[in-house]
């Protein structure tokens, strides 16, 4: 439940509502919008009288939000939320987008990944030190020290990192190196986990889960904000369908519902999203078009010697070019792309 309240509304209007809403043992979430404070009431709401605190001083309404998710609904917050990454504001007029490596394989090709996605014009380093992987033959990553080579290419490229985390008790380490912490699509029902995030102060980039429901996205993104972390980015990266050609079905329909939906931002990874690099550049253009605020893209110097993922990663040259054809589909929803010329 939400109570609005009124433009005149002062500080001890404000207590009341809340004093009553956690006498009734509910817990209590604010959102101070340009024009009016709304306080989000989360819990048994059974136990709330809407009577009661509609007659309360300094209330204008207050409304049932009738999705199960509350915090991340338009309706608890009206104005498109933004992210801030260390300076990187995700959900602004600029398109942010996210390149490197599926894997940090070793810490030359990660370097080396870091300068060339950040002479094109990325402005987020992506790269996975602790792997998901279906096979548990598969290469798991290099753990801590493929974080310290992350934090190695933010030094010497400038570009802000964002890195899995698969462990509610890897949740600190990878925070203290991280500036986003990913949660892939396998573990976006992993409810510890969501609520670990939801416990630091470091953004988190949930991705929707291969086989979810928009809905159940929006309730992983609730448990986040439920704890309290409110800096979430969500991040569509294809479906499991029938389709073989593409190993994901990418739903770029997302975009423009989740923003209906939610003030959250949300990006799409186009690489996960087809597993074919030679479709990412036209579903990125596609998903700025859509209105998505950013992008997750695999980029490997040389995809096939890449450990992992190769066959959805571009090539630099690729890369530059599809940084290039982004800036006028940008520019025609009303958007900006932060792309450099080649060197
Ligand atoms: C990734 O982006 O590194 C990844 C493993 O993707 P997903 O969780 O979407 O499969
Ligand atoms: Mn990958």
């Amino acid at each position: 439940m939400i109570i609005v309240m009124g433009q005149g509304a002062g500080q001890e209007d404000l207590n009341r509502v809340v004093s009553m809403i956690e006498t009734k043992g509910l817990s209590v979430h604010l959102s101070e919008g340009v024009e009016h404070t709304i306080v989000g009431a989360v819990g048994d709401v059974r136990r709330l009288v809407v009577e009661e605190l509609e007659v309360l001083a300094g209330v204008q309404r207050v409304v049932r939000i009738m999705h199960p998710f509350k915090l991340a609904s338009r309706e608890f917050k009206a104005e498109s939320s933004v992210v801030n990454v260390d300076g990187v504001q995700v959900g602004a007029e600029q398109v942010v987008v996210m390149a490197g490596p599926c894997a940090v394989e070793n810490r030359d090709v990660l370097l080396e990944t870091a300068e060339g996605v950040a002479a094109a014009g990325a402005q987020v380093l992506r790269g996975g030190a602790f792997k998901p992987r279906t096979s548990p033959y598969s290469f798991q990553g290099l753990g801590e020290e493929g974080l310290r080579y992350m934090a190695e290419a933010r030094e010497t490229t400038g570009l802000k990192v964002v890195t899995e985390v698969l462990t509610p008790e890897d949740v600190d380490l990878v925070a203290s190196y991280a500036d986003i912490l990913q949660i892939g699509s396998r573990n976006m029902h992993n409810y510890s986990l969501l609520s670990a995030v939801g416990e630091v102060d470091v953004p988190v980039l949930l991705k929707r889960g291969l086989m979810s429901s928009i809905e159940e996205w929006l309730m992983a993104a609730e448990y986040v904000l439920a704890k309290g972390n409110e800096k979430v980015i969500l991040c569509e990266r294809g479906i499991r369908t029938f389709e073989k050609y593409t190993r994901n079905t990418l739903d770029l329909s997302a975009v423009p519902l989740v923003k209906s939906l939610s003030h959250l931002p949300i990006i799409i990874d186009p690489s996960h999203g087809t597993g074919r690099w030679d479709l990412v550049s036209a579903m990125s253009l596609a998903a700025v078009a859509a209105g998505a605020d950013g992008l997750l893209v695999e980029v490997h110097p040389r995809p096939e010697e890449a450990q992992s993922d190769g066959g959805q990663s571009l090539k630099f040259p690729v890369f530059q070019e599809m940084m290039r054809l982004l800036s006028p589909v940008a520019e025609a929803v009303g958007r900006t792309v932060n792309v450099r010329e080649a060197t």
